[in-house]
């Protein structure tokens, strides 16, 4: 259950509130986020919730029946909207891309890429500075000097960033240069980064976990909102099952079931999805008929010679080939936005 309460709510009404959900047998906790705040009560009998509700200092009252609260679409019907300035916005209709390399290797390679990005109108650059690789001995990506070269060149295009965050202790120091954390997928249960993501008022893209539940995921969001953040994204970035014909297996039914559970807005990334290249383009229209407020790309002026996930990278004239179809497909769904 959640109790939204009233902005000028004091401290003796709240204690009441809660001393009310504790005579119902639940634990209230006490929530504040950058925009409002809660109780959520958790446990205890079902009761007539005007009760609570004709309490002082209460705005409203929610039953939420799921293991998730603030996330859940049972408490907010209408869809989140992330707003990134500048007229970006993810949710709520529309259909924005966020394209880039997988990690970031260079200024010329920021630069090409950037002038690919503005000719296609694309707003938002993905990469990665701070790269989770398989193995130790890989390339790591260029680290917090990387970023701020990359940063300063985007801030100059007017283009928006999104890039990785692995650890709670690069949270601060990144924090001017970016747009978007992304969580990646091994951290999506990495309850430390999501609590300290919590304390931010950056929007933060949560993939799922390789093997983790769309439960697990919500939950995973709830981390973040509960601990102040209302701006999560949810992505979809493939899971592994037992076939090995392709990288991972892009799960999109994952997309209408989370727009339904959730008011917060989807992310597909084929790329890492499907992990083929020539595969990828088919898999990102898909996740857009599937309904996803976003994909997210990797792309490169020369995939052959990426650093990292080259064999799933499309390249410049695949990717103009892909918005195209995209923006064709986008006026041909129901909503006629994607
Ligand atoms: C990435 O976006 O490059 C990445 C490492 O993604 P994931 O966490 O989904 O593997
Ligand atoms: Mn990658």
């Amino acid at each position: 259950m959640i109790i939204t309460l009233d902005s000028s709510a004091t401290e003796q009404q709240l204690t009441e509130i809660r001393a009310r959900v504790q005579g119902y047998g639940a634990t209230g906790s006490l929530v504040q986020t950058q925009a409002g705040r809660y109780i959520v009560a958790i446990g205890g009998r079902e009761f007539d919730i005007r009760e609570i509700g004709q309490l002082a200092g209460v705005r409203d009252v929610h039953y939420v029946h799921d293991a998730y609260q603030l996330v859940s679409r049972q408490w907010k019907v209408r869809p989140s909207v992330i707003d990134l300035g500048d007229g970006v916005t993810i949710g709520g209709g529309g259909h924005q891309i966020m394209a880039g390399p997988c990690s970031i290797e260079g200024e010329q390679q920021v630069h090409a890429s950037i002038d690919h990005l503005r000719s296609s109108g694309v707003r938002i650059m993905r990469g990665g500075v701070f790269k989770p690789r398989s193995s130790p001995y890989s390339f790591r990506g260029l680290g917090l000097e990387g970023l701020k070269m990359w940063s300063a060149i985007a801030r100059e295009n007017g283009i928006k960033i999104i890039t990785e965050v692995l650890d709670a202790s690069q949270i601060d120091s990144m924090y001017p240069y970016i747009d978007i954390f992304q969580v990646g997928a091994r951290n999506s249960q990495n309850f430390t980064l999501l609590d300290a993501l919590g304390r931010v008022d950056k929007p933060v893209l949560l993939k799922r976990g390789m093997s983790g539940s769309l439960e697990e995921l919500l939950q995973s969001a709830e981390y973040i909102f509960s601990n102040g953040n209302e701006k999560v994204l949810l992505c979809e970035r493939g899971i592994r099952t037992f076939e090995k014909a392709y990288r991972n297996v892009l799960d999109l039914n994952a997309v209408p079931y989370l727009k339904d559970k959730s008011h917060l807005p989807v992310v597909v990334d084929p790329s890492h999805g499907v992990g083929v290249r020539r595969y990828v383009t088919q898999m990102a229209l898909a996740g857009m008929v599937a309904g996803a407020d976003a994909t997210l790309l990797e792309v490169h002026s020369c995939p052959e010679q990426a650093k990292s996930d080259g064999a799933q990278t499309l390249s410049f004239d695949e990717t103009r080939e892909l918005l195209r179809q995209m923006q064709a497909l986008q006026m041909s769904l129901p909503s006629g936005k994607g």
